[in-house]
């Protein structure tokens, strides 16, 4: 017979990976649950001794193997050296002392009653889509959803999400941006209204519950392990994501072992599409849901922009086409590569109309300056990439100053596009690239364009 304990610390550690002296619950019953067995305990830090007396670390969170990622400190608590990961400080310094611990008791149980409250429709290429996203997950392959930019990517998953909810499976949305999650998080609690959900992203403490469908960052994923019978990664081809290998591993590490990642993206990269073809199924939507086709970029040369603007002077062609932007009251985004240009250019353009903005990852009202283009309260917003995906602003023109810069690859080129004309009562609008010289990419990204609107006629 087994001593009765609080059921909150199961459903909070299930699927968890976690620092054993941070959990939310009092030490003591931590401790009599590790005693009675229901709790593993593992090693934060494996270090197995390899050539010249060196040694090779491993962390056990979230599987970090690059050595120039560890630092080796002393350590009072281990009363010498101590090596810790670097990878994942930000939840929680993981180091030669620390322990993590996983819950191995009995599983909690997860309602199988789940409403859904969506009232759209999909159209027939989202549905097609849908049904086959469902069929791969009951045969547990990896799925790609290669949808173009304002194609109802989300409502795709709704389905295949709500038949896993009704089995009483654990599902979690991922995405590498914060944005993406915060966007998302509305949207699926309306969805799914009784369903338990968790949005985990930077600073958001983790639930006392166990909750069915998890959305977080990427980042987040690196405190779970085995834990979901599905994983979807939504926009898997942006950064910080497609550049990390610790984590991609991080989501493989979070889904049970056997069961899928599925992705989700206008954009996916050769590798992950070629990935996928292989060894799981693609769909694509190439056709927007309001059938209108995705919007062409116009190149136009801009030689020495930067040259310009540093010297106090906005290129003509700049001025015009912003001019024209305010006299048709349509809102708009330029977009620049580097913040420092961006700034410099911002007073120049706050010449033509003072209320113009600029805003960056890192800009402290970045939200609010967005929120103020959507209210028409600004005529327009100059931007890095950050603004790539995620936003839909009726009726917004888009133009990128530098377009032949490297941080524009073919896939941020479609992304931005994507921006334009994604309402029905504006499915059109200004897509420009001024450029210094022309591409690849942008030759690239307007090639896919015309691809996949010549194919959207077919369907
Ligand atoms: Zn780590
Ligand atoms: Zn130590």
């Amino acid at each position: 017979m087994t001593k009765p304990f609080n059921p909150a610390i199961r459903d909070f550690l299930e699927g968890r990976i976690w620092l054993r002296m941070h959990t939310p619950f009092p030490r003591e019953e931590i401790d009599a649950l590790i005693k009675g067995g229901h709790i593993d305990t593992i090693k934060g830090i494996e270090s197995k001794p390899s050539f010249l007396n060196q040694k090779q670390h491993f962390c056990n969170r979230c599987e970090n193997d690059d050595q120039t990622r560890f630092t080796t400190f002393y350590c009072a608590k281990c009363e010498g050296s101590c090596t810790y990961c670097r990878q994942c400080l930000k939840m929680g310094r993981v180091s030669s002392c620390t322990e993590l611990i996983v819950w191995k008791g009995e599983k909690p149980e997860y309602s199988t009653d789940h409403t859904i409250a969506w009232q759209g429709t999909l159209t027939p290429l989202q549905q097609k889509a849908s049904e086959e996203l469902t069929q791969s997950q009951e045969k547990k392959v990896s799925h790609l959803i290669y949808a173009v930019c304002g194609s109802g990517k989300t409502e795709i998953m709704f389905q295949p999400i709500h038949k896993l909810l009704m089995e009483g499976k654990r599902v979690c949305i991922a995405a590498p941006r914060v944005d993406v999650i915060l966007e998302l998080e509305p949207r699926l609690r309306a969805a799914f209204p009784e369903t338990k959900i968790e949005a985990l992203s930077g600073g958001a403490k983790p639930a006392m519950e166990a909750s069915h469908l998890v959305l977080a960052t990427t980042h987040q994923l690196y405190r779970f392990r085995h834990a979901f019978d599905a994983v979807f990664v939504d926009e898997a081809d942006a950064f910080p994501y497609k550049a990390d290998a610790t984590l991609q591993r991080a989501v493989k590490k979070a889904v049970k072992p056997g069961s899928p990642v599925h992705y989700v993206t206008a954009t996916p990269s050769d590798k992950l599409l070629l990935e996928t073809k292989r060894t799981g199924f693609v769909s694509i939507i190439n056709r927007r849901y309001h059938g209108h086709p995705l919007p062409v970029p116009t190149f136009s040369p801009l030689w020495n922009y930067e040259k310009q603007i540093r010297k106090g002077k906005l290129p003509k062609k700049l001025i015009d086409w912003t001019e024209q932007r305010l006299m048709r009251n349509e809102p708009f985004l330029i977009f620049f590569h580097h913040i420092g240009l961006m700034e410099e250019a911002e007073p120049l353009f706050q010449l033509i109309d003072p209320r113009i903005r600029s805003v960056h990852a890192s800009h402290p009202d970045r939200k609010e300056h967005v929120q103020e283009l959507r209210n028409k309260e600004l005529p327009g917003l100059l931007t890095t990439t950050i603004l790539e995906r995620g936003i839909t602003i009726p009726n917004v023109q888009v133009a990128v100053v530098g377009a032949e810069q490297k941080i524009f690859d073919k896939g941020a080129l479609i992304q931005i596009g994507g921006r334009v004309g994604r309402s029905v009562d504006y499915p059109t609008g200004d897509f420009i690239l001024f450029h210094n010289g022309i591409t690849y990419a942008m030759d690239e990204a307007k090639a896919e364009i015309l691809k996949l609107n010549k194919g959207g006629v077919r369907t």
